[in-house]
């Protein structure tokens, strides 16, 4: 059998090593347009110095070829779902038995006037972290980061740690509104704020200014001279490929597959960032856009490739945030308030000096989790998100405390029950 996986991102090599795992004799071959594998996630701490950008590779070529997997370095341009094929830009083509789409994501550019110019940075693949990399190296200036999801904070701590300037820039009324309620996004933005970092929220960004290079941002309220700008305003599903395949999409823009990460083409898999799966709080269809969550998929898409039943229940929004360069962190898991205000919903909170953390209960079940703060407790947080995966209900979890239930998250969880009534 032959298995043919577009994209060598994490999703996509995970499933080659599955796959090679599984069985020796089974070909694969991975289409790649980038250099496997480096990890997005590292470009932060590259940025601001704390890791070295060597070591943005976590595997190498030769690591995969090492396990038999065969690595075509180009572009896949087309699948041909009849005679199992795909084409490459080079003008060959590659039969199959099975195809796994691994695709991925890339950032979505806003169509604000002058978004064109140089000096404004998307940042996913390698070539465009490189870009940012070279501009900001041996310099400093003023950034102006549009958008404050998890990559336009990572990013602008990282620049203020390079003694950068750093606005950010937010459409919403707050910062990682995605992930954070208000109260928590406010402590954020002061601890943010305290550190040298300006921010405005609530505002929109409607032009670029600059001959070829960008001088300045302007926005509803104001105009910002700046040196670079950051454009993180949120990633899109690379889905072309599939869309012209007759491959079903889903509301979100992301290929829609089944619990064994099948599409609705025979023999055609797909996992990752361009991906829709259930959400496990919400238990609605979205796209994740993680990193474990594509990792997961991909093996989940190896072993069902080859004829195992595995399953992928749903998708735990799990996020968290280190900004060890101001000693602040950052937790989300399961969906928000705004995700509840259908439902009868419970906010229970806990404050001390230096962190804050927000559980929010609905259906008699935790649906989401919020943590700023110094000292992310590890344990409790992850005892908390176990809760929301496994759909435990509080009363149920009480009843195993008062009966000193063995479940390993329970006496972790048993200090937060009382507030929960
Ligand atoms: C700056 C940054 C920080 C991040 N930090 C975190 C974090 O802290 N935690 C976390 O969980 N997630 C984080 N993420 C998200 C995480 O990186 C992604 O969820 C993950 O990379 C998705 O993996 P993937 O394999 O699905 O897709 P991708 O990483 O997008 O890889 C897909 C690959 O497929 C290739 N490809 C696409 N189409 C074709 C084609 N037609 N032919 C050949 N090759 C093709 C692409 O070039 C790419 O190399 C971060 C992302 C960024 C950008």
């Amino acid at each position: 059998m032959h298995v043919v996986i577009i994209g060598g991102g994490i999703a996509g090599c995970t499933a080659a090593q599955t796959l090679k795992h599984l069985s020796k004799t089974t070909e694969v071959t991975l289409i790649s347009e980038e250099r496997p594998l480096y990890s997005p996630c590292i470009f932060p701490h590259c940025l601001s110095g704390k890791i070295d950008s060597t070591r943005l590779f976590i595997r190498t070529p030769a690591d995969l070829q090492k396990l038999g997997i065969r690595l075509f370095e180009g572009r896949a341009t087309a699948i041909d779902v009849a005679r199992k094929e795909v084409r490459l830009a080079d003008g060959r083509s590659i039969k199959y038995d099975k195809l796994i789409l691994a695709t991925g994501s890339r950032p979505f550019i806003p169509p604000i006037k002058g978004v064109e110019k140089e000096g404004i940075f998307p940042v996913k693949s390698l070539s465009e972290f490189e870009k940012l990399y070279n501009a900001v190296q041996h310099k400093r200036g003023t950034a102006v980061i549009v958008g404050a999801g998890a990559i336009g904070i990572e990013v602008a701590v990282s620049l203020r740690k390079r003694m950068w300037k750093v606005f950010i820039v937010e459409l919403l009324n707050r910062v990682l509104p995605r992930l954070l309620d208000e109260k928590p996004a406010r402590i954020l933005e002061n601890m943010l704020r305290a550190n040298g970092i300006e921010i405005f929220t609530g505002e929109k960004v409607t032009e670029f200014l600059g001959d070829k290079e960008v001088k300045a941002v302007v926005t509803d309220k104001r105009e910002i001279k700046c040196d670079i700008v950051l454009l993180s305003v949120g990633m899109r599903p690379r889905v072309e490929l599939a869309q012209e395949a007759g491959i079903k999409l889903g509301k979100q823009g992301g290929i829609i597959v089944d619990e064994y990460m099948r599409t609705n083409i025979p023999d055609i898999f797909a996992c990752g960032d361009c991906v829709e799966t259930l959400e496990a709080a919400s238990g609605r269809r979205m796209l994740s856009l993680l990193w474990h969550t594509a990792a997961l998929q991909g093996y989940i898409a190896a072993y069902n490739c080859l004829g195992y039943r595995k399953k992928y229940s749903s998708s735990l929004n799990t996020t968290v945030i280190n900004l060890p360069e101001i000693g602040v962190a950052v937790a989300s898991n399961g969906i928000t308030t705004e995700d509840l205000k259908d439902k009868e919903y419970k906010v229970v909170e806990k404050q001390d000096a230096g962190n804050y953390l927000r559980v929010l209960v609905a259906d008699d079940e935790v649906k989401g989790v919020q943590f700023v703060g110094r000292d992310i407790g590890e344990e409790k947080l992850g005892a908390l998100f176990g809760a929301i995966r496994k759909r435990v209900k509080i009363v149920t979890l009480k009843e195993l405390v008062r009966k000193g239930g063995a479940l390993y998250l329970i006496p972790q969880l048993s200090t937060f029950l009382d507030y929960f009534y």
